[in-house]
């Protein structure tokens, strides 16, 4: 496999935040310049449209100058599938890593993001966070050693979430398949629930539930910034954040 241009003996690392204006590139923002798990640069941010050309020293792009952006080591994507291709483009145009939590994607962008990993570092994960990694975990041992067990997944996000069901609950559904489940799906859009996931597996007479609650979204930020410092040096593929821990 061909090898990154990410030098691995680069810090901090430079990043490039696409969809920098939304809940996520906001608290990426934030925990970078906080310095918050390691050194890190935000060289470049990127949104649909800017109306500011620096903010806090960071310059701005639209996605329509996203040729124009400095070096950087990684893209760190989270903004909808519409804005996803470019960004990927880009990570391959630089040979740079590539980190996208952005969900609903399609399974043409699915497609693409294998055909990237052949050329750059990539990590695409529904759920940036510790806990859900070990949830699909569980959810996995659980589905195996229920056979025949009812198993509904229920997540709950707030009201602006445009995809149902979350990418999370179709890759703990994905990890019930794997243990031999058929998962069915529910989904809530209320208020500001940044996240919830309940994976219940039921029989005549009891039931058991595996919960996951998100309270603050720094949790994810924390995930992706944390697999894009990991990538620096890597080889091409498709890595897995649990991989990078
Ligand atoms: P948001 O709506 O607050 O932000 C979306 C961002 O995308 C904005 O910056 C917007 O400017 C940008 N954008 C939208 N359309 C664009 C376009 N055509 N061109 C360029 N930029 C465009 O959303 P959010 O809450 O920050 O979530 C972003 C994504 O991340 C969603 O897909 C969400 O489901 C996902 N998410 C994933 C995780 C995880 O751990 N994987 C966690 C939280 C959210």
């Amino acid at each position: 496999m061909p090898k990154s241009t990410l030098d691995p003996g680069l810090t901090p690392t430079r990043l490039l935040i696409h969809g920098a204006s939304g809940r996520m590139g906001q608290a990426l923002l934030r925990l970078c310049a906080a310095d918050d798990g390691g050194p890190c640069t935000v060289v470049a941010a990127s949104a649909r449209t800017v109306r500011q050309r620096v903010v806090d020293g960071v310059p701005y792009f639209a996605s329509s100058e996203l040729a124009g952006t400095p070096v950087f080591d990684a893209v760190i994507d989270f903004s909808l599938p519409e804005a996803f291709d470019a960004p990927l483009a880009l990570a391959l145009d630089r040979g740079a890593g590539f980190v996208s939590g952005t969900t609903g994607l399609s399974d043409a962008q699915r497609a693409a993001l294998a055909a990237a990993a052949l050329r750059i570092p990539v990590v695409w994960e529904a759920n940036f966070s510790l806990g859900v990694a070990v949830l699909g975990d569980l959810v996995e041992r659980a589905s195996a050693a229920l056979p025949g067990w009812d198993c509904d997944i229920v997540e709950a996000h707030h009201v602006h979430k445009q995809d149902a069901p979350s990418g999370t609950a179709l890759a703990l559904g994905a990890a019930a398949g794997q243990g031999g489940a058929t998962p069915r799906y529910a989904s809530l859009r209320a208020g500001d629930i940044v996240g919830e996931h309940t994976v219940q597996f039921a029989a005549t007479g009891e039931r058991i539930e595996l919960v996951h609650r998100a309270t603050n979204r720094d949790i994810f930020a924390r995930g992706a910034l944390h697999a894009a410092r990991r990538l620096a040096g890597r080889d091409a593929g498709r890595y897995r954040l649990r991989d990078l821990l």
